[in-house]
């Protein structure tokens, strides 16, 4: 290291400057990232050797995706496929990367898709599309919130023509009042185009509450931009109810000798396992989300391509449903909530972007908004194959044997 860097070091050692500060003395990330790494091995006594080895170029990322870089960490990706999808923009037979590193996850996920696959398929269609933001505002009284929401109906075009002033792709489509007393939540939902939304309705949001501030005839104050109502990164009914981001369903039919020779159980032992496991135990527990574990899915698909790791919060509520019927098992689940983007966010960094591409959906779709719909269609199948093989396993009781070989490496002592 140079004579400078090694001056910076020293400096960050005797808390002359802080580490918040080092790209705007050197005026290179990458630089900075190194300088930082550095002081915190020598300060903590460790090595970051694996952290510092990254093809990541910060000078692209800071400022946008993160800041204070030392590094990545690296996830292991595996891949299942190919499943059948029957969907309204997702069609054709899909490969899905899931970045885990929870042993057994991608083997379970993957007989679950080679079931529907061999039984003709998902079907998938997006119920509900929009990203929500709700403003919450103050009035004097209750009377007066109510005239701020008539207020609100009678000048929508104008609120719609100030959204086009921030974005080229957002586009305010509809708006629900909460009236509290004298506070008054605006839920406003927006069509995002492929991209998740939150910087756009966040900046879009802003936008139409200063200019409901300047216009409105009376005494208001905007309390904050987001009043919980959104509501994002947290877990709430209202997202379950009303939808947030992609409203998804998949569904498929699973042959009754598929189920018995691939899922090694019946049609009828995971309609009972679904019951009292995914309804009556989660209703026990007081759950909000009924379903085996979606989040498993949803998390291990949002790493591996750049989604906001935050909203596996709200994007794995989900509903597993089935019925014995003539032909086997039906089984849907069924996402109000499911927050995704193909640009945007994390989904331009370069492995991200290459895993965004196995599914063929990297980038803006054509038209606008297709390769978001697209990929909130594939996630929702793949979620369909990973409550379908977990229920089966417990049903057929192989769930801690196939943990045990998968979760503990003993796959190898075969
Ligand atoms: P973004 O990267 O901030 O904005 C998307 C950009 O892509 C916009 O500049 C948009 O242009 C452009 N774009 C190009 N082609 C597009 C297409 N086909 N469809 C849609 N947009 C297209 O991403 P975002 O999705 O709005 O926000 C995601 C980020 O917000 C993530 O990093 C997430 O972690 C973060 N986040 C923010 C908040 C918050 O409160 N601000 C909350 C949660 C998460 P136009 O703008 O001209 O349309």
């Amino acid at each position: 290291m140079s004579e400078e860097l090694e001056k910076l070091v020293q400096k960050l050692m005797d808390g002359s400057i802080s580490i918040s500060r080092l790209e705007e003395i050197v005026g290179n990330a990458n630089l900075a990232a190194l300088i930082r790494r550095v002081f915190l091995e020598r300060k903590l006594g460790i090595n970051l050797s694996s952290i510092a080895s990254t093809i990541l170029d910060f000078e692209v990322l800071y400022g946008k995706n993160i800041e204070n870089p030392i590094g990545a960490v690296q996830i292991p990706v595996g891949v299942v496929g190919p499943l059948k999808i029957n969907g309204e923009y997702a069609k054709g037979e899909f490969y899905v990367p899931l970045a885990t590193t929870e042993g057994a996850l991608v083997a379970s996920v993957s007989r679950g898709v080679k079931a529907i696959t061999l039984s003709g398929g998902a079907t998938t269609r997006v119920v509900m599309n929009g990203m929500t933001r709700a403003p919450l505002i103050k009035t004097k009284s209750v009377e007066e919130s109510m005239k701020l929401v008539e207020w609100i109906r009678s000048h929508w075009d104008m609120l719609r023509e100030e959204v086009k002033t921030v974005t080229r792709h957002g586009e305010l489509i509809e708006f629900q009042p909460f009236i509290i007393g004298n506070l008054v939540w605006i839920r406003l939902k927006f069509n995002t185009g492929d991209a998740m939304g939150m910087n756009m309705v966040t900046f879009a949001s802003d936008k139409i509450c200063r200019r409901i501030l300047k216009e409105y005839p009376g005494d208001i104050e905007c309390v904050a931009i987001s009043g919980n109502m959104c509501t994002d990164k947290k877990p709430a009914i209202i997202n379950r109810l009303l939808g947030r981001g992609k409203y998804v369903v998949a569904e498929a039919v699973i042959k009754r000798e598929v189920v018995e020779e691939k899922l090694k159980t019946t049609p009828e032992g995971i309609y009972s396992v679904n019951i009292m496991k995914n309804l009556m135990g989660s209703a026990a527990a007081g759950s909000p989300s009924y379903n085996a574990h979606v989040a498993n899915i949803i998390a291990a698909i949002f790493l591996a391509t750049g989604q906001d790791a935050a909203q596996v919060v709200e994007s794995s509520l989900a509903f597993t449903w089935t019925e014995v019927r003539d032909e086997g098992l039906y089984i849907s689940v069924t996402l109000p909530s499911l927050e995704i983007g193909t640009v945007g966010g994390g989904t331009s960094l370069p492995t991200q972007r290459e895993a965004l591409s196995i599914m063929g959906v990297a980038g803006g779709g054509e038209p606008v908004g297709t390769n978001a719909l697209k990929f909130a269609e594939i996630i929702s199948a793949t979620v369909l194959a990973g409550e379908l093989s977990l229920l089966a396993a417990l049903a057929s009781g192989h769930l801690a044997f196939a943990h045990e070989l998968l979760g503990r490496g003993r796959i190898r002592e075969r």
